[in-house]
């Protein structure tokens, strides 16, 4: 054999070899699903991988999507915009909120209204009966002719007489809350009525305080502890006194305010300072508002029911009664010109 029939022979052998090596290696790679091009083991990517990774609602906008592939395009989330927040219908302030604006307690469900129960026991609770209590709204005690909100010592003198002859109690906050609240039913007076002072004048210190005391009768005092030490009005010892012979001390602003006029923060401060100088200085609750000028607005109403004041008295004309709202609580304005029979009148009077 010479060398051109070697060299032949031996292309021809490695030209066999290369073709079953082809052979075999493209046998193995179709079996495995691997596509022909490239050997190395780079593994596909899963499909809907990428899907994987987008947010599932369009509405989580904040949800980033990082794409696997750089070669396809992330998918891009449309984003929809938010709907603008729906704001509480604001309703104009008034300068005062009208007095039928109370929604008494709905009546308990009857026994038509209870279905599916297979035997109800229960009796619809009738509502309670109507409360209805005087309550006389006084100021200063004084003589000044002409002035309606003054009294004279000798008309107070006669009015008191005569609420302790024709069988009138006076009586304390404290009592008078559990009457108009339906508590102790049996043991309330025939005919309660509550005195009411307002603004803190220092004749009621001087004038009104011993006319009380010599029937023992308790009142109820509504100040305003920024005037105190004001020309014309109590100091603290003073009201102390008052306290020591039955009255009870309780909130009018600190400095006798047009409270609607006031923003919020001014109200709050108005109201809540001065039941805070009244609790720290005499030790009791003061949690009875009186509305000074008997003004007031639903920022107003909103406040002291929010910091847990229990009443609120209005100058509305008329008794307090139960069916009143807490805060709206009706009273008898008393007219210094006015005579016994007006004085008599509102005594009589049963809403
Ligand atoms: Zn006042």
């Amino acid at each position: 054999m010479n060398y051109q029939r070697k060299r032949i022979l031996l292309y021809s052998v490695l030209a066999g070899l290369f073709t079953i090596l082809l052979l075999l290696v493209s046998i193995g790679l179709n079996s495995s699903g691997y596509p022909l091009q490239g050997s190395s083991p780079t593994p596909a990517l899963i499909p809907h991988q990428v899907d994987a990774q987008i947010v599932e609602s369009p509405s989580q906008a904040l949800v980033e999507v990082y794409p696997l592939v750089e070669d396809k395009p992330a998918l891009s989330v449309e984003l929809t915009p938010a709907p603008p927040l729906l704001e509480e219908p604001k309703l104009p302030e008034p300068s005062s909120v009208t007095l039928n604006t109370y929604v008494p307690l709905p009546a308990p469900p009857t026994a038509s209204a209870v279905k599916g129960a297979v035997q109800s026991t229960t009796r619809p609770t009738p509502l309670p009966s109507k409360i209805s209590i005087p309550v006389l709204n006084y100021h200063s005690v004084t003589i000044d002719p002409g002035n309606v909100v003054v009294i004279s010592p000798a008309k107070l003198a006669e009015q008191l007489a005569y609420l302790h002859d024709h069988g009138y109690t006076p009586v304390s906050l404290a009592t008078f809350i559990s009457l108009i609240e339906g508590e102790d039913v049996e043991a309330a007076p025939e005919k309660p009525v509550l005195l009411t002072f307002d603004d803190g004048y220092i004749d009621n210190y001087e004038q009104a305080m011993p006319l009380l005391a010599k029937y023992a009768f308790p009142a109820t005092l509504f100040i305003s502890p920024g005037m105190n030490n004001q020309e014309g009005y109590l100091n603290w010892e003073q009201i102390k006194k008052l306290q020591e012979a039955g009255w009870d001390i309780q909130p009018h602003g600190m400095t006798h305010p047009h409270l609607p006029r006031l923003s919020a923060d001014q109200q709050a401060f108005e109201i809540l300072e001065a039941r805070k100088q009244i609790e720290e200085k005499l030790g009791t609750k003061a949690d009875v508002y009186c509305y000074p000028y008997g003004e007031y607005n639903k920022t107003t109403l909103k406040l002291l029911k929010d910091h847990g004041f229990r009443y609120a008295f209005t100058i509305e004309q008329g008794n307090a009664t139960n069916q009143q709202s807490p805060y709206l609580l009706k009273r008898h304005f008393i007219n210094g010109e006015e005579g016994l029979k007006s004085f008599i009148r509102k005594l009589s009077t049963r809403d």
